[in-house]
């Protein structure tokens, strides 16, 4: 019978399962076996997950939003005890709670240490097929069409895989604005990692705006968008068709200032091609 783990006093990071239970690591068992208490997102999902371990610990429901006489119960805790904290699935404070829990650990001189686990985003960033040496994790995309745009010219620029969480009901429209925003980059869309219906699909994000318009999707969602290609000259065909679907979404002025941007075309010129391609629509 091996002995049981002693831990010392401290906070514990532990990362969970995002779909599959059996990616939960041996020694994540073990510690979440031998601490004291476990804050976690919502003590429903963690016990549920809990009793699938078959173990049973008291479970403090803690956000980055809670307040300072809650995370001060917790900082008081770790200094005599073994905390743990989880989020609801895959590796805490990755798109989840609990950087503000680990500065004041920390700032109090608590031992903090984290285990390794799953995490969506590096599952789907070495599922998609695009270039892994240099990427860079956007979180969220934001759901409103101009703040999704401006992080999307904002990261655009960046000479790297970018790797953003979406979901269902955004992804096309995601898609769309990748379409203008980020022209001829390798897209790709991961989906319910590690669960039964897993997929990974890669393409221009045109393709994968219309498939997942046809195929609303259900699920969790990384989306993927490979490293900057070098600029071609686009011919005056390929800036009207993407002058067109800016059109199609944008007022004028946002819609050229975009296409001006993503194709490296003078904005003037566009704005007068722009208005030409309006006096000409039926
Ligand atoms: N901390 C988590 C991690 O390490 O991946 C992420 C938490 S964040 C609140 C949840 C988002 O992660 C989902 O909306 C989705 O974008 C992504 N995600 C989580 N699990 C996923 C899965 N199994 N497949 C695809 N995406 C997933």
């Amino acid at each position: 019978m091996p002995e049981p783990l002693v831990l010392a006093p401290g906070l514990y990071i532990v990362a969970t399962p995002i779909g599959n239970l059996g990616d939960m690591t041996r020694r994540a068992i073990d510690v979440l076996g031998a601490v004291t208490v476990i804050a976690c997102e919502d003590t429903r999902v963690t016990g549920k997950l809990m009793a699938h371990l078959g173990l049973k610990k008291p479970l403090r429901r803690y956000d980055d939003h809670a307040d300072v006489a809650a995370r001060d119960g917790l900082i008081a805790l770790m200094r005599a005890e073994p905390v743990a904290l989880v989020s609801d699935a895959g590796t805490p404070l990755i798109s989840d709670p609990g950087y503000r829990l680990v500065r004041a650990a920390q700032a109090e001189g608590i031992a903090v240490t984290s285990l390794p686990g799953p995490s969506a985003l590096i599952t789907a960033l070495t599922l998609a097929g695009l270039p892994t040496d240099r990427f860079l994790f956007g979180g969220f995309l934001p759901g409103k069409d101009k703040a999704r745009g401006d992080m999307l010219r904002e990261l655009g620029a960046v000479p790297a895989t970018l790797v953003f969480y979406d979901t269902g009901p955004r992804l096309a429209d995601t898609l769309d604005a990748m379409a203008t925003i980020l022209p001829g980059r390798e897209i790709a869309v991961a989906r319910e990692l590690t669960k039964m219906f897993e997929e990974c699909r890669r393409g221009s994000a045109a393709e994968l705006a219309a498939h997942y318009r046809e195929h609303p999707p259900r699920g969790e969602i990384v989306v993927l968008a490979g490293p900057p290609v070098a600029p071609v000259a686009p011919d005056a065909e390929a800036i009207d068709a993407a002058l067109r679907a800016a059109l199609e979404r944008l007022p004028m002025s946002q819609a050229t200032k975009d296409v001006a941007r993503a194709l490296g075309v003078d904005r003037h010129a566009l704005y007068r091609r722009a208005l030409e391609l309006q006096a000409e629509a039926p």
